[in-house]
């Protein structure tokens, strides 16, 4: 870890939540409704509440976020993180002498501190075990939201699931279609199927049309935005213009421009398929360059692939489960 991420420290921005800048003074001073806020769920904290259950009690209370939005477990968590109890504390380096006026004492900041460790190391306990799972590529097919694996243990071993990671994060009462997915099951449908479809040969001759037309179109998006990007650079330089703005959109089309080059590199290539690949050749990197999001419901999955599939040039199929 870095010795500055070990600091709290203020970016001069947004202002730390409970506190409030104060442009006469230069200083930052302590907003008392959000302060009391603030409290609050450090004393849930440290009353070993986890962070869903105090954003579901801020909730339940009417009181909302600084953007008057509902509270949840990452709202929570960022206000609970190593960094912001720090900065609550008047901490700098682990050294008192924050230029703020600090809301919580050392043993309130000690425990909070200890809170927070334990909640981290669980993090890292958390097992990923599917070739599917950390790609961003599974969805909740009724709310969109994120997919994320649980374990749950059985009398015959474990058992891991998938489940929305938005019902997780908000609540049971959010995304109420959504069921818990025996991950066996969808795994299998989307290997089985994508085996099958790259075994097609019709696939090879569908493929090598598909990436040529997609170069085509990528190679002329290309050279859209860098035109763009040399005509802005003459304008910097030649008129008086607010170069802040200028740099701004050039910097924008430069990420435009690492986007279609990202895609270009995932484009599946026909040399990218051997003659027969089986199912234990397809791994993380064929799933990348074939599928670009697989949505997840009760009784079966859509999968969106990123490259054609039948002679229709056709891209999403439905699977339902054995
Ligand atoms: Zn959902």
């Amino acid at each position: 870890m870095s010795k500055s991420s070990k600091k709290a420290y203020w970016s001069g921005y947004v202002p730390p939540y409970g506190y409030r800048y104060n442009s006469a003074n230069k200083s930052l001073d302590i907003d008392q409704n959000e302060n009391e806020i603030l409290l609050s769920i450090f004393s849930l904290a440290r009353a070993n509440k986890s962070a869903l259950e105090i954003a579901k009690e801020l909730n339940r209370h009417g009181i909302k976020t600084r953007r008057g939005k509902m509270w949840n477990y990452t709202t929570i968590s960022n206000l609970l993180s190593k960094d912001r109890i720090a900065f609550a504390a008047g901490i700098i380096d682990d050294k008192p002498g924050a230029n703020w006026e600090p809301i919580i004492d050392k043993s309130q900041y000690h425990d909070l501190r200890k809170i927070e460790l334990s909640r981290e190391k669980s993090k890292h306990h958390r097992k990923r075990d599917s070739l599917l799972t950390g790609q961003n590529i599974l969805k909740c097919g009724y709310c969109g939201g994120a997919v994320k694996s649980a374990k749950t243990k059985k009398n015959v071993g474990e058992i891991y699931y998938y489940r929305c990671s938005d019902k997780q994060i908000r609540g049971a009462d959010y995304c109420p279609e959504s069921k818990l997915i025996q991950q066996s099951k969808v795994d299998d449908i989307v290997i089985n199927n994508l085996s099958q479809i790259l075994n097609n040969p019709l696939l090879l001759k569908q493929l090598t049309e598909y990436n040529r037309k997609s170069t085509e179109l990528f190679t002329n998006r290309m050279s859209q935005i860098q035109d763009k990007i040399t005509s802005l650079l003459m304008i910097e330089k030649n008129l008086f213009t607010n170069k802040e703005m200028v740099d701004e959109e050039i910097k924008s089309l430069k990420k435009d421009r690492k986007k279609i080059i990202d895609q270009i590199d995932s484009l599946l290539s026909p040399d990218d398929i051997p003659f027969r690949i089986s199912k234990k050749q397809i791994n993380i990197s064929v799933i990348k360059k074939t599928i670009s999001r697989i949505e997840i419901f009760e009784k079966y999955v859509t999968i969106h692939f990123s490259i054609p599939i039948d002679e229709n040039l056709k891209t999403t199929e439905n699977f339902n489960y054995g």
